[in-house]
């Protein structure tokens, strides 16, 4: 058994850790990096070596930062309290957060308790097969999903998987799901710009919609920003061309907010930047900022009502459960975390620093030919690196790796796109905490100037 001896700890990782999304050869002739430790943005590994997070924890999850306190607090006197009990009952974490999260999410009032992003995906995917069947003898069972979108790991929701590079090996999968067309105006699919390609993008989704037949299509499941898939942006007219076609043809809209929720875009949700009233919002990572596992699904009480209302049909509720949706620890923690939130106004400090992050982007693309585009929302940027101006023709992933490990080299620990779409696996992704200050973004930007030259010339 090892205790804190750093070789010791490397080898019984190396011996029996199987790492998310590596590949384990690498580790033939290299270490796997240990994180130790973590206080504010920053984190240590195992050699002593500090970071600057600019990817929260990795995969956009430590909005609040490392090392609070508060969070581990209320948790711990939680979990002495009462740690667990299963979800038919209540607990009063369960119901304070609940109470808490609606109260910023004007028009939805019910929150179902999962445990990860890609299990409160699987259940509004459920509701909706769910209503298909009460409400349409079946029929409208369909879900429309977003090529480059991400919605989870499991059989189910790599079926509405929009990045063919994680899905492909994975399959076959579940019937009735269908690809609608990108809204990235970078790699515009039709000749047009700003608010004519939004709206274009979203006609396109329509046309889906006729081809599928609207009375088989019953939710239509989008990233606000999509994360993985490119860090992208909506263009103008998307938004509110899409709520529309939804009501046209009664289809439900199911917002995926795993990276969006909780401020990471400088409002509570992505959706709320654009003036969208959803049916359905999912929530995972930033809903207790990694210190807990927890989920959120939460619903219109129109959808609710769809689940409980049929007299004809009693056993017809939502004939679900997520065992470890009953851990107070989640929302216990995403209280505090949502508190923290409020209290040092780190929706305000996300804009402003946004801002600053996207100022100093759109300067690296001044200075570095690589640099083909920079988008971004609060704090969740991205630079797409191309080989060729003009042709847009994205860099090689092994080039753009190299620039994670030039920033890496120096201290800043950043993103991109992984393995995710063949050939556009480009695009550096940035997303610290919603704590980072003026100095954390320029340090940021600076080590990005760096290692573009020392990569690109
Ligand atoms: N949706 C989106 C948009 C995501 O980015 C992710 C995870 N990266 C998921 C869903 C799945 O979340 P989880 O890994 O918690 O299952």
């Amino acid at each position: 058994m090892h205790d804190n001896d750093i070789t010791g700890i490397i080898e019984a990782d190396k011996a029996h850790v199987w790492h998310h999304l590596t590949q384990h050869k690498a580790f033939e002739t290299s270490d796997p990096r240990i994180i130790v430790e973590g206080k504010g943005i920053h984190v240590w590994d195992a050699t002593g070596k500090k970071f600057l997070d600019a990817v929260s924890g990795g995969v956009w999850t430590v909005n609040v930062g490392y090392g609070r306190e508060s969070i581990a607090n209320v948790v711990r006197d939680q979990l002495i309290k009462l740690p667990y009990f299963a979800g038919a009952a209540g607990t009063i974490p369960g119901a304070q957060f609940a109470e808490k999260l609606i109260e910023k999410m004007p028009g939805m009032t019910r929150v179902y308790y999962n445990n990860s992003g890609s299990e409160a995906n699987e259940k509004a995917f459920k509701m909706v097969r769910q209503i298909a069947h009460k409400r349409y003898g079946g029929k409208k069972h369909k879900i429309l999903f977003r090529e480059r979108d991400y919605h989870g790991t499991t059989i189910g929701t790599l079926s509405a998987c929009g990045q063919p590079q994680r899905a492909e090996q994975y399959g076959p999968f579940a019937p009735g799901f269908v690809e609608v067309p990108h809204c990235l105006e970078y790699r515009a699919q039709w000749d047009l710009s700003g608010e004519a390609y939004g709206k274009r993008a979203a006609d396109a989704i329509e046309e889906v919609i006729l081809r599928e037949g609207p009375e088989t299509v019953g939710a239509l499941c989008l990233e606000p920003v999509t994360a993985g898939g490119g860090v992208i942006t909506p263009p103008p007219g998307y938004w509110e061309r899409v709520q529309e076609i939804c009501k046209k043809y009664d289809i439900l809209l199911h917002i995926d907010e795993v990276v969006c929720g909780l401020g990471r875009t400088g409002t509570w949700f992505g959706y709320q930047n654009y003036g969208i009233k959803p049916d359905m919002v999912t929530m995972a990572k930033g809903v207790a900022s990694g210190y807990a596992a927890i989920a959120c699904l939460v619903t219109t009480e129109e959808v609710f009502n769809m689940f409980k209302d049929d007299a004809a049909d009693p056993m017809s509720y939502f004939r679900d459960i997520s065992t470890f949706g009953g851990c107070t620890a989640g929302p216990a923690a995403a209280m505090e975390n949502m508190r923290i939130i409020e209290d040092e106004n780190l929706l305000g400090n996300t804009l402003a620093m946004g801002e600053r992050l996207m100022l100093r982007l759109e300067e690296l693309k001044e200075k570095h030919a690589v640099v083909g585009d920079v988008r971004g929302k609060g704090l969740f940027c991205g630079a797409e690196l191309v080989a060729d101006r003009a042709t847009k023709e994205p860099v090689a992933e092994a080039l753009a790796q190299k620039v994670v490990a030039e920033c890496g080299a120096q201290g800043v620990m950043i993103g991109v796109t992984n393995r995710s779409l063949p050939g556009f696996n480009n695009t550096l992704c940035l997303s610290p905490a919603l704590i980072a200050t003026p100095d954390d973004i320029d340090q940021i930007a600076d080590s990005i100037d760096v290692a573009l030259t020392r990569v690109f010339g």
